[in-house]
């Protein structure tokens, strides 16, 4: 860090670069270069120097000593820069940000988001610390970054570069105008928390001073989901069930279903007709026939209640009721405690006649342990 009085010698080198490269003074360049909004709020602060490089030896957008390859267009524009010497480095800086909240996508996956697609994005979440983000200063942050970039058609200006296309789409659901919010976070990026609370927090003049630091991707099993994933494309009613379902993971309409328990309860969030429930609960019933080691089903708990009880002549105790949805959601499961001298018992019934007829307790379990299958799992021989 430094301060306006003192430049460090990086700061100084970074500011006589961009000086003599957007032809504004030293003064002007050291500014921007000391900028709260331009220090990295995800990663180091970009260096000047290297922004330059890139546009130099880059192996896509680097002009290796020709013509430049890159402008505020795009690729294989003539169109030059044009430097306000205000605030294009700061503006870098934040598109540079805004990039880095994405995991880069891995060497084996074909980069296919737009940069035109992304720069719109870029400005919308940078708004309004950066107001405009060019096609061309989109590609070269990224480029800068190292992301990977790849030229689609070989003649167009735009390029694609690569970060997952679905949390991209997250992104710009969540910020831009006329889209429909995500329902669910399962796509949302990395950094997308800490940069959108930091943004504002640095305009104002805040000073942040903990590190941002890229979390372990965490791979949560999820052997219900990857069993429905499967079941895609069948002509029955679990593969119409199973392509609602992969549509709202993938739009982000809901989240997934590490469980059958998660997605009876997903189902309760999103609207639906009486004819996906029997689905559901087809589907669950399927699962759990062919997967041994599925777990039955318990459901959301929705009330709970405990009194003191005077008792039966024997000393005073306790009654404790516990309520939960049921399957259908139209009922519930109770489960009854009566903790008297004398008199102690516990009790767990459906209060549902549909679910009644369609689910059964897993034999076996104590009272507090219950949990559900569907009859048709072992249907009547
Ligand atoms: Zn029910």
């Amino acid at each position: 860090m430094t301060t306006n009085n003192t430049p460090s010698r990086a700061f100084q080198q970074d500011a006589r670069a961009w000086s003599a490269f957007t032809g504004t003074n030293y003064t002007s360049a050291l500014r921007q270069m000391s900028s709260p909004l331009a220090q990295g709020l995800l990663g180091p602060r970009v260096s000047a120097r290297r922004l330059i490089a890139a546009l130099h030896d880059h192996e896509l957008i680097g002009a290796h000593g020709g013509a430049p390859r890159l402008g505020e267009n795009g690729f294989r524009s003539d169109s030059p820069w044009s430097f306000n010497g205000k605030s294009d480095y700061i503006q870098l800086a934040l598109i540079t940000d805004m990039l880095r909240m994405f995991t880069p996508t891995s060497d084996s996956e074909a980069p296919d988001v737009d940069s035109y697609s992304l720069k719109h994005t870029a400005e919308w979440f940078l708004s309004p610390h950066c107001s405009y983000v060019s096609n061309g200063r989109l590609i070269w942050a990224a480029a800068t970054l190292r992301l990977p970039i790849a030229d689609p058609d070989g003649y167009g200006p735009n390029l694609l570069i690569g970060i997952s296309e679905r949390k991209h789409n997250y992104v710009r659901r969540m910020v831009g105008t006329g889209q429909t919010r995500p329902q669910a976070t399962h796509y949302r990026p990395a950094g997308y928390e800490h940069l959108r609370a930091a943004l504002p927090q640095v305009a104002a003049g805040e000073l942040i001073t903990e590190n941002w630091v890229r979390p372990e991707p965490v791979i949560e099993p999820a052997p219900f989901h990857d069993w429905l994933i499967q079941q895609v494309g069948r002509n029955d009613v679990v593969g119409d069930l199973a392509g609602d379902y992969s549509a709202g993971v993938r739009d982000s309409d809901h989240r997934v279903a590490h469980t059958a328990d998660e997605l009876l309860a997903i189902f309760h969030e999103v609207s639906h007709s009486p004819e996906a429930y029997d689905a559901v609960v087809t589907s669950i019933a399927e699962w759990m026939r062919t997967e041994p080691s599925s777990a039955p089903v318990r459901t959301e708990r929705i009330g709970r209640d405990s009194s003191e009880h005077q008792g039966w002549g024997a000393g005073a105790g306790t009654t404790e009721r516990h309520e939960y949805r049921c399957p259908c959601g139209d009922g519930k499961i109770i489960e009854d405690h009566d903790n008297i001298p004398g008199f102690r018992e516990h009790d767990v019934w459906i209060a549902c006649d549909k679910c009644r007829a369609e689910w059964r307790f897993v034999e076996r379990r104590g009272v507090r342990d219950w949990a559900l299958e569907p009859v048709a799992v072992r249907p009547a021989a």
